[in-house]
């Protein structure tokens, strides 16, 4: 470390928060760079407070770190004072545990959250000294691999990265190390030739249909610990995953579609991983974590076990997002035990025939018994999730939104009891890969700025509602990478060469320099996000096999048109393909009574 201090010491005091490079942070495994036989640096695209809270590399991190042949190191996107430092020093990027070179580590991982952070990728492997074209790397070179949601479309980044993580990397990431492991004195092709038959593998230089990976989750491969910002990061609370996948499965949702089946934890993991998680960093919140944390079957037993075990501590719960079907008062009164957790639940659309459209399976009814379970409770501020631009909408079904405000609002008067301030979030609707509506164009902006006007022409009437919504061109940008092709890639890289850094963050988007390259480039991006593709013709994302069959994504499209939904499948299997092309199940915890 003091070797380190000694040679950024100019760069680390001329910085803004230094404490974001020096790395040591309490929990951090610091293995030895030297003695591990494969080493691999977890590059987090964006900055060290978003990435250090990361669930997805704090697994990789934890199991990578668990095997005695292997060492995990972690990296984030520095920001741009320190970038330019680093060029006017002429230094490079490194682990911030090991303070060795990324270019040195045998595998950088990037994790693929966000399309608008490819840019990034291109900067960090530039920081690194690693050529930018995978083509032009050679044996001296860390092979580099990508996972996480973007990665179901790898068409736009493929130039770039060696190697994709298709699905759960748990398993997947001992078998490419171990792999490399016996093999690492071939030739770079030979490895790479290797590794590209791994399942859940996506090698663009040795391209096959790739199946997803499936893990079910066991105890051993959650973390306990992880390392603990030096500074407040987005998440600062312990973590148990409770449950992997979604059977809802409303249309638009690429989480839901990409995840399933449904594995659930059981209930005594649960709490052990909690009570240890808690115990091991000192967090004084922990977090049920799921893409629906209140479907899980024994949510209201779990967290009243872990209420008793944490009773007079000041330590609470955090259920991240909830089913307004599945709210109940007795859950309500479960969560406030401590200090009252925030709500958030996502009804997405304000009206029934909306939420029939996107397969919600969600009532008005239901929505308002939730909040009122919570207003009851005391509970006075509701952050609520809404799209706009969904496929098939109307103009009444965003007026939808503010209506269903005025009825929660007209619910509380009558009952007595306090209106609750009501945050909305407001996105614009993303054709996402592996969807139902991933055929579906995107309304342009001009037409989901009507819309946001339209909206907030009813604001004065819901005065306790704060309306926050997405940005239109931000969202027409994702919509464009997401689905784009292999074409994608040149974009992408005179966008990196033109100084596009950290586009993750809005304020650093440069659209004139969007707009500019895409019409040199001969790119309409505001048209491939706005057409609706004929759900027959070849996709860039044919070439990744999620298990679900392309027939029963199109029944559902056919369906939405109608407002017809479908029984989520943890009611009823509706033959979505997963299970019989996967040779897997979903998997339920048994229903405990205390
Ligand atoms: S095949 Fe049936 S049970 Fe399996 S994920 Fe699809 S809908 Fe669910």
């Amino acid at each position: 470390m003091s070797v380190f201090l000694d040679e950024f010491a100019l760069i680390l005091s001329s910085c803004e928060r230094p404490s974001r490079y020096i790395g040591d942070e309490f929990l951090s495994a610091n293995k030895d760079f030297n003695a591990a036989k494969v080493r691999v640096a977890f590059v987090f695209p964006d900055k060290y407070e978003i990435g250090i809270s990361n669930f997805g590399h704090k697994i990789l991190y934890h199991i990578v770190n668990s095997n005695p042949n292997f060492m995990a190191d972690r990296a984030y996107a520095p920001d741009k004072d320190f970038l330019e430092l680093l060029s006017k020093y002429d230094k490079k990027l490194y682990g911030l545990e090991s303070k060795k070179p990324l270019n040195s580590f045998d595998f950088l991982g990037f994790a693929l959250q966000y399309e608008m952070s490819y840019t990034t990728i291109l900067k960090l492997l530039e920081f690194s000294d690693i050529p930018v074209f995978s083509s032009a790397r050679s044996e001296e070179h860390p092979i580099i691999f990508a996972g996480g949601p973007c990665a179901y479309n790898p068409a736009p980044i493929s130039e770039f990265i060696d190697l994709f993580i298709i699905g759960d990397g748990e398993e997947v990431i001992v078998e490419i190390l171990d792999t490399y492991n016996k093999i690492k004195a071939s030739s770079r092709d030979d490895i790479l030739k290797e590794l590209s038959r791994i399942e859940g593998v996506y090698c663009p230089k040795f391209p096959k249909r790739t199946t997803k990976r499936i893990f079910i989750p066991n105890k051993e491969s959650h973390p306990t610990k992880s390392p603990i910002s030096h500074f407040v990061s987005v998440h600062d609370r312990a973590t148990v995953e409770i449950r992997r996948g979604c059977g809802r499965l409303c249309r638009f949702c690429q989480s839901a579609h990409t995840n399933l089946p449904v594995r659930e934890r059981n209930m005594d993991d649960i709490i052990s991983l909690a009570c240890d998680y808690v115990r091991n960093t000192g967090y004084d919140e922990y977090s049920l974590l799921s893409l629906s944390s209140n479907d899980h079957t024994n949510i209201e037993e779990i967290i009243a076990v872990l209420n008793d075990y944490f009773k007079g501590s000041g330590i609470n719960v955090s259920l991240p997002s909830q089913r307004a079907d599945k709210f109940s008062l007795k859950l309500a009164q479960l969560m406030q035990q401590e200090k009252k957790a925030t709500i958030t639940i996502a009804p997405e659309a304000g009206s029934q025939r909306m939420r029939d459209v996107i397969n919600k399976n969600l009532t008005q009814e239901q929505i308002l018994n939730a909040v009122l379970s919570c207003v009851r409770c005391g509970w006075d501020k509701i952050k609520f999730y809404f799209i706009i631009g969904l496929p098939f909408e109307q103009d009444e079904d965003v007026l939808a939104i503010a209506d269903l405000i005025k009825t929660i609002n007209f619910n509380c008067k009558n009952e007595g009891l306090k209106i609750p301030s009501i945050t909305c979030s407001i996105s614009v609707f993303v054709p996402k890969p592996h969807t139902p509506f991933g055929w579906h164009g995107q309304n342009t902006i001009a037409e989901i700025e009507r819309k946001k006007q339209l909206l907030l022409s009813r604001k004065p009437e819901i005065k306790n509602a704060k309306l926050n919504f997405h940005s239109p061109r931000v969202s027409q940008l994702e919509a464009y990478f997401t689905r784009a092709g292999i074409e994608a890639g040149k974009f992408i890289y005179q966008l990196y060469k033109n100084g596009s850094y950290l586009d993750s963050w809005e304020e650093n988007i440069d659209f004139d320099l969007y707009s500019s390259l895409a019409e040199k480039l001969g790119i309409d991006f505001a048209k491939e996000a706005c057409t609706t593709f004929d759900p027959n013709c070849e996709i860039p994302w044919d070439i990744i096999n999620t298990g679900i069959n392309k027939q029963w994504l199109i029944g559902e499209y056919e369906k939405a048109k109608l407002a017809h939904s479908t029984i989520p499948c943890e009611v009823k299997c509706s033959n979505c393909g997963v299970c019989t092309n996967l040779k897997t199940k979903k998997y339920y915890d048994k229903k405990v009574n205390l």
